[in-house]
């Protein structure tokens, strides 16, 4: 008889379901379709209802619904690194602040207009949820150095967006 494997915890899921995403993230293209833009949404949004752990898909929830709908352009590095540096302010406190930083709500959140917008929100509000966690925070200029385009045979792996002589 088969031995059963060792149930997934709660922090082997995270840390699988952040590989995916920040990975997604990465191989996202540049320039994408208005059909890639509305995938990345509704993918968050499913994530959100039917992450298999309630809790955190629950965080993920309150997080989407407050966090800060970046405006466009995004705003300088400077202004994000002092918010990041706020370490250890209670959740609610976090999503308050924010809220009053940039008060422009919108339905879906998610920052999906180009590779740069998603990897640098995605980034956001994975630090969003390690404060929450009381664990560090990571800086936005190290995302790309971290979680690179996927190694993959002449980019065979590579997402198609819109190219130039679209
Ligand atoms: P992880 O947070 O899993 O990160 C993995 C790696 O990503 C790190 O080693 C680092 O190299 C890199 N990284 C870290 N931060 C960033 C960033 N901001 N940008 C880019 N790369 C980064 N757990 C709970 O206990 N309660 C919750 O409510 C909860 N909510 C969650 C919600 C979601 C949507 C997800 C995906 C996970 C959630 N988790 C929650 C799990 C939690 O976030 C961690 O994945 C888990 O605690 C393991 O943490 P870790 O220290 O191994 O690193």
């Amino acid at each position: 008889k088969e031995k059963s494997a060792a149930p997934v915890t709660k922090e082997e899921l995270g840390r699988a379901t952040w590989t995916f995403l920040h990975t997604l993230a990465a191989q996202y293209p540049e320039n994408p379709t208005r059909q890639q833009r509305k995938d990345v949404k509704e993918l968050m949004a499913i994530l959100s209802r039917m992450y298999p752990c309630k809790e955190c898909a629950d965080h993920f929830k309150e997080i989407l619904r407050y966090v800060v709908n970046y405006t466009h352009p995004l705003p300088p590095i400077s202004l994000l690194e002092r918010m990041e540096n706020e370490v250890k302010v209670r959740r609610k406190e976090i999503i308050l602040e924010n809220a009053m930083f940039w008060p422009n709500y919108c339905a879906n959140p998610v920052q999906a207009g180009s590779h740069d917008q998603f990897s640098q929100w995605l980034c956001h509000v994975h630090n969003v949820v390690n404060r929450s966690l009381n664990k560090p925070v990571f800086p936005y200029e190290r995302v790309d150095a971290r979680w690179g385009k996927l190694d993959c045979e002449q980019r065979l792996c590579d997402l198609q967006g819109i190219s130039a002589k679209d």
